[in-house]
């Protein structure tokens, strides 16, 4: 197993350097932890024993350093990732420190990992080992930080109904970024599956070869569920040694689970077996389906039966954000779809819809739109954008649809979302959908995606004149 130094430095000191600074000051390790701004985080781990830095980086905070924990906000050519390589420091993340740390007879790992549905594909893993039996939960930016649950640690500032705070496990059902696979060489899941990959984060991997070779650390453990529907993925599984059970929409051949005659089958065994009815998919939608099946292949890794599979996609409750339905009013639906901060996101909910008033923009970290708007105009009755990148999605919209009421909305913080419900009010006729889906990251607005959807809800609710909630 790779070793933890004595000293190590915690970069930033959000949810996951706090949790990490924290397990390892309690293994008695010297931390030292740098943010960029002073946080009452900050002081918190000075008061538990930690040296703490903000402003400025200085590398001189390097010295006497064994290793260095990068939080997600890290890119490779941050100055501390820099200041790190050059001295020849060991770089990595949350989920390899979890690794690293997880105690004997450990949890078994089985990891998800994509540019969409990772949440809800990792969440309906968890449902499917729970329905299996199995102590679980689903870990990974869901609920209490992964760090925290291997090791049992307690963790300020979450409660105990979180879910996964109680360990111990016998399987974890694993989210992993792009960002937490790159600062990572020995964590090695069960099994990991490689959902869709599309451009995202091309800023922080630099390109998106990058950003794909990333993912694939996901199959360190040897055992790899490929998206054969997804030709980028298909391409990033021909460099791998792991074990390959494919899924697909399609019906699957011998080795692969799919869908045919409307069931989800797993036909990885001598004869296919139907799993169950994909009309009983939640969220709805063919992304989701695809989800499912990757869920169930990772889920077969774990010794899961159909039976239990089956029950637990019945049974499963969707996320929030991801394309919800909250109101219905004058034969208009209106749709959160916030989770969708790319592209490749926003895609899935556009298809799923016939006539649809778009509620778009936020930042769009260096990825193209040309192409989401060019394939999806033709569905729009009309567009409401706002947040930082709005005038690359109206220069978009002004290219291949330049007859289409827009509106573009310059206010900065949460009240535009008023402005958002009377204007997408405006527009829809009966039958439409008002749909957020903004194809695009809200920290230029908003603290999170999850905060910009209840921004657009209740803005929308009070628009309709119902109670909250
Ligand atoms: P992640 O954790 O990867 O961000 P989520 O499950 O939270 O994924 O879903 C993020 C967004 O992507 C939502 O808008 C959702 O509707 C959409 N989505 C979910 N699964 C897929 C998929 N397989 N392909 C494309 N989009 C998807």
């Amino acid at each position: 197993m790779a070793d933890i130094a004595d000293s190590v430095l915690v970069a930033g000191a959000r949810v996951a350097g706090t949790a990490c600074a924290e397990v390892l000051l309690e293994r008695g390790a010297a931390v030292t932890v740098y943010d960029r701004d002073d946080s009452e985080r900050l002081r918190a781990l000075a008061a538990r024993g930690a040296r703490t830095a903000h402003g400025e980086f200085d590398p001189a905070l390097l010295a006497g350093i064994g290793q260095v924990l990068l939080s997600p906000g890290f890119p490779p050519h941050h100055p501390v990732a820099e200041a790190a390589r050059e001295a020849g420091i060991e770089t990595y993340s949350e989920p390899e420190l979890a690794w690293r740390l997880r105690g004997p007879g450990a949890a078994r790992w089985f990891a998800v990992t994509g540019t969409n549905g990772k949440t809800t594909t990792t969440t309906m893993l968890a449902a499917m080992l729970a329905a299996g039996g199995l102590r679980t939960a689903a870990l990974g930016n869901i609920g209490v930080p992964l760090v925290s649950a291997v090791t049992g640690q307690a963790v300020t500032g979450h409660s105990a109904t979180d879910h996964a705070a109680t360990g111990p496990y016998d399987a974890i059902a694993v989210e992993l970024s792009s960002y937490q696979l790159h600062w990572s060489s020995t964590l090695a899941p069960d099994a990991g599956a490689v959902l869709n990959l599309a451009p995202d984060h091309l800023d922080w991997h630099g390109s998106f070869d990058a950003y794909a070779e990333a993912k694939s650390a996901v199959w360190r453990g040897g055992r790899a569920v490929v998206n054969l529907d997804d030709p980028a993925v298909v391409a990033l599984a021909k460099h791998t040694d792991a074990h390959v059970t494919g899924f697909t929409l399609n019906q699957p051949e011998p080795g692969q689970f799919g869908v045919a005659l409307g069931y989800l089958v797993d036909h990885t065994g001598e004869t296919p077996v139907q799993i169950c009815s994909v009309d009983l998919v939640r969220p709805a939608g063919w992304h989701n389906v695809a989800n499912a099946l990757a869920a169930a292949a990772l889920a077969r890794e774990a010794g899961v039966s159909h039976a239990d599979i089956a029950e637990a996609i019945r049974t499963y409750t969707p996320e929030p954000h991801r394309n919800v339905a909250f109101a219905e009013h004058a034969g208009v639906t209106w749709v959160d779809d916030s989770k969708a901060t790319n592209p490749h996101a926003a895609a899935a909910a556009l298809a799923a819809y016939d006539s649809i008033v778009w509620v778009a923009g936020g930042q769009l970290k260096g990825v193209d739109v040309d192409g989401l708007v060019a394939e999806y105009a033709h569905k729009l009755r009309a567009a409401v954008l706002i947040g930082q990148d709005r005038t690359e999605v109206a220069d978009a919209l002004a290219r291949h649809a330049p007859d289409l009421p827009v509106a573009v909305l310059d206010g900065g913080d949460d009240a535009v979302m008023t402005d958002v419900a009377a204007r997408a009010a405006q527009f829809a006729l009966p039958g439409d959908t008002v749909l957020l889906s903004p194809a695009a990251a809200s920290y230029d607005m908003f603290r999170s995606y999850a905060h910009r959807g209840d921004a657009f809800a209740a803005a929308v609710r009070e628009l309709l004149g119902e109670d909250d909630g």
